[in-house]
């Protein structure tokens, strides 16, 4: 942290700022092209030209040493699908170890077996300051001993089966990058985002006040700070209650928040 705060024209005393970090990630990947789009566009694009995130891809056809480039094979024991060789992500991982000496790293496998990333694994991560591997698998699965190996989570991101683990890669970089320091525009616009808080979002609305007949509630026209604060809580507490009731056990309500449910309860 620098130890230096600002006092703003308005007399508030700000935070400290927060020193600048780098959530350091390294893909290994079949098929880098999944994540090449995704990671050159809007957000994700400013964040690693402002230094704040850094990803690179590894393609693991490059560690492979036939000429035809074989990366999988079929199962032992028979059965559909094709399995990825252990040599070249064996080799991969050397090659990793050898740009980065004296690093530690935290490997993650997307597995559709893993932990359920969430946004607690997110804000975890964003604090990681470990250099996080991210092993795609791809086809049936992933040699077993490269698992024992190399692997030190396993994590998926929802209960179906993806083609490959790029697509869950991306889901896991960009839910945690958009938690570091500086990667969002404004700063807030993560704070009150869905789960931030145990609650889901309040409904937004911008410009025109009113669109085909449909008008902006007028609390938010009013600029009375307070009473936009409490309209924005009832409405999360509101969606929190009719979308995802279970969120609730778990929040951190106050004794507003415990009247403003009850109100609710009776009204719906
Ligand atoms: N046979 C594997 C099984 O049933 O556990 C599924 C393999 S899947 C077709 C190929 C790859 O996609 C996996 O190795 C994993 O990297 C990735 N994948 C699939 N579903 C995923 C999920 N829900 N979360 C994270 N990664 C997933």
């Amino acid at each position: 942290m620098h130890s230096r705060t600002t006092r703003h024209s308005n007399g508030v005393k700000r935070e400290p700022i927060p020193a600048m970090r780098t959530l350091n990630v390294d893909v290994l990947t079949l098929f880098p092209g999944i994540l090449a789009g995704p990671l050159n566009e809007s957000i994700l694009k400013r964040a690693g030209e402002k230094g704040l995130i850094s990803v690179r891809t590894w393609n693991i056809r490059d560690f492979t040493e036939d000429k035809h480039k074989t990366a999988d094979d079929s199962p032992y024991g028979g059965g559909a699908g094709m399995v990825l060789k252990p040599e070249p992500i064996f080799r991969a991982f050397e090659a990793l170890r050898a740009e980065y000496p004296g690093e530690t790293m935290l490997t993650i496998l997307l597995s559709p077996q893993g932990a359920l990333f969430s946004h607690r694994e997110a804000e975890r991560l964003s604090k990681e300051t470990r250099r996080i591997v991210l092993l795609c698998g791809h086809y049936e699965a992933i040699d077993e001993r490269v698992r024992h190996s190399h692997v030190d989570e396993e994590l998926s991101i929802g209960d179906y089966v993806l083609t490959g683990g790029e697509l869950a890669a991306l889901v896991v970089i960009d839910a945690t990058a958009r938690l570091i320091p500086g990667v969002l525009g404004d700063e807030e616009s993560a704070s009150f985002d869905s789960f931030t808080g145990g609650l889901l979002d309040y409904p937004h609305y911008t410009r025109p006040a009113e669109f085909q007949g449909m008008k902006v509630p007028d609390v938010l026209l009013s600029g009375n700070h307070e009473e936009i604060r409490r309209w924005r809580r009832r409405e999360a507490l509101k969606a929190t209650l009719t979308k995802r009731p279970d969120l609730l056990d778990t929040a951190a309500l106050t004794d507003e928040d415990g009247k403003i449910l009850e109100e609710l309860k009776k009204e719906l």
